[in-house]
């Protein structure tokens, strides 16, 4: 004699079976046709990528698209509002004393792309606009740690430092 529990087990392992067999039975509906070049079911779903014939480049992207950001170094202060309005942290900064006293140098400026969510508040707080949207969207590497990519000038070299004191001293120099 079987007990009811032992029963309503039975029920509930071949009733997840049927459902089992039913779900695949869906699949293999959807993919024979495929398969074998049935009629309208075989109809090219998939975008071949790059693509060979539209080839879409960067100028059919919406002006305002937001690709991978670049910093013109030049133009940034160092001033540190992007790094601190990032949501994920993933701008590094670091400034040091450059030629200019009145400028930083910024020794270190790096987004990693891994983490970043292309929010765009960087950009909308960088005030001098150095920071920017490009609208490359192609960003594939083979290391995530390639992901991280550098803007920054570099860290002052002591024979650099030595070299700015210097012309600091004659009087023709102008920053
Ligand atoms: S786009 Fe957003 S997530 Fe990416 S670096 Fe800027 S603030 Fe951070
Ligand atoms: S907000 Fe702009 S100027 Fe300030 S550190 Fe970032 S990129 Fe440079």
């Amino acid at each position: 004699m079987i007990s009811g529990a032992i029963f309503s087990a039975i029920v509930a392992y071949f009733r997840g079976l049927g459902r089992g067999i039913a779900s695949s039975l869906r699949a293999v509906k959807t993919t024979v046709p495929y398969l074998v070049g049935w009629g309208e079911l075989r109809k090219e779903i998939t975008e071949q990528y790059p693509d060979p014939v539209s080839s879409r480049t960067e100028d059919d992207l919406p002006p305002r698209t937001r690709g991978l950001l670049f910093n013109d170094i030049e133009r940034c202060t160092g001033c540190l509002a992007c790094s601190k309005v990032c949501p994920v942290g993933c701008i590094e900064i670091e400034n040091e004393a450059g030629p200019d006293p009145e400028k930083k140098w910024v020794a270190v400026f790096s987004v990693d792309f891994s983490q970043c969510i292309f929010c765009g508040l960087c950009v909308e707080s960088c005030q001098p606009a150095s920071l920017m949207h490009t609208k490359q969207y192609e960003g594939s590497v083979y290391r995530v740690s390639d992901l991280k990519v550098g803007f920054g000038r570099g860290h002052v070299t002591q024979e650099q430092r030595e070299k700015w004191d210097s012309m600091r001293k004659s009087e023709d120099f102008v920053f």
